[in-house]
């Protein structure tokens, strides 16, 4: 599944593509994905203008001149493909084509832009979804009301950590996941986060605040650690873990740069520590740490 740094990745490649474009036409090839398309898909997005591809937590919100957003999520297996007016000179106008016929049965979505580019959204697994949300409403959409913090704004410090955390009975590693404290976090980037930070993933959330609810020494490492491990994973180009790739069909490297996940019974890569990397479940999800350097 995509986390934040992959579709932050997809963003990026996309935003040069859309931005300040208008869509010429739009194709669905079947009513859903997830949830149905919206009602009139395709009509009520030619023509409009997309002033700017934003990422919030794992969605992806193009603001659109029409006075709505189109919300997308990429589910377990999304993927947009790009091609720009001049990569297609060997074709006709107004057609292209796909790598591969079973590819092209995965289109989903197609959206020309008036330049001559080309996005198309493919899904094997049609996970994803798309929806049009006016802007108004944008705020306290069911989606995007209750999400906390972005990881990577200047909100998510030591502070708000021992804030949120202070007098909490769950442990680290769900408090981390809960997508209403930050949102966008999964369970690999909180994984590895906690590994830099030499936290346990078992430790309790209440450790990160001190008497009167002031961060301890533990939640400025994480903070700095989840940022860090981010920022990190987007340099690298998002990782290409399962079914992923990237907006421009390249691969992603930072699954090569995984510190601790899915490296059960590795040596522990921290200098120094002579430990042996542990895997446990959790909520029904693989935790990877170190039980040596992690406290
Ligand atoms: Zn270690």
């Amino acid at each position: 599944m995509p986390e934040l740094p992959e579709v932050e990745t997809v963003r990026r490649g996309l935003a040069p593509v859309l931005e300040g474009n208008a869509f010429a036409r739009v194709v669905t090839h079947r009513a859903d994905l997830r949830f149905p398309f919206p009602h009139e898909f395709a009509r009520r997005l030619k023509g409009a203008r997309v002033l700017r591809l934003e990422r919030r937590a794992k969605y992806l919100i193009a603001h659109l001149s029409t006075g709505e957003a189109l919300l997308m999520h990429l589910g377990m297996t999304g993927r947009f493909h790009v091609q720009r007016a001049g990569e297609r000179q060997a074709h006709q106008l107004g057609e292209y084509q796909y790598e591969t016929a079973a590819e092209a049965k995965h289109m989903h979505a197609v959206f020309e832009t008036e330049d001559g580019a080309v996005v198309s959204y493919s899904d094997p697994r049609r996970f994803g979804y798309m929806l049009l949300v006016p802007e108004t409403e944008l705020g306290h959409h069911p989606l995007m009301r209750d999400l906390g913090v972005e990881p990577l704004s200047a909100d998510l410090d030591a502070t708000y950590l021992a804030q949120r955390a202070q007098g909490r009975k769950t442990d680290l590693k769900a408090f981390l996941m809960d997508q209403r404290i930050i949102a966008g976090l999964g369970n690999i980037y909180v994984t590895e986060a906690l590994f830099r930070a030499g936290l346990k993933p078992s430790r309790p959330a209440a450790s990160l605040a001190g008497r009167g609810g002031k961060p301890t020494e533990h939640a400025a490492r994480l903070a700095g650690a989840i940022k860090a491990v981010l920022l990190a994973a987007i340099t690298a180009g998002g990782s290409t873990l399962r079914d992923y790739r990237q907006a421009d069909g390249t691969s992603g490297g930072f699954q090569n740069t995984f510190q601790v996940y899915g490296r059960e019974g590795e040596p522990c890569v921290r200098r120094g520590c002579r430990g042996k990397v542990r895997r446990s479940v959790q909520g029904g999800r693989s935790s990877f740490f170190c039980p040596s350097c992690q406290r």
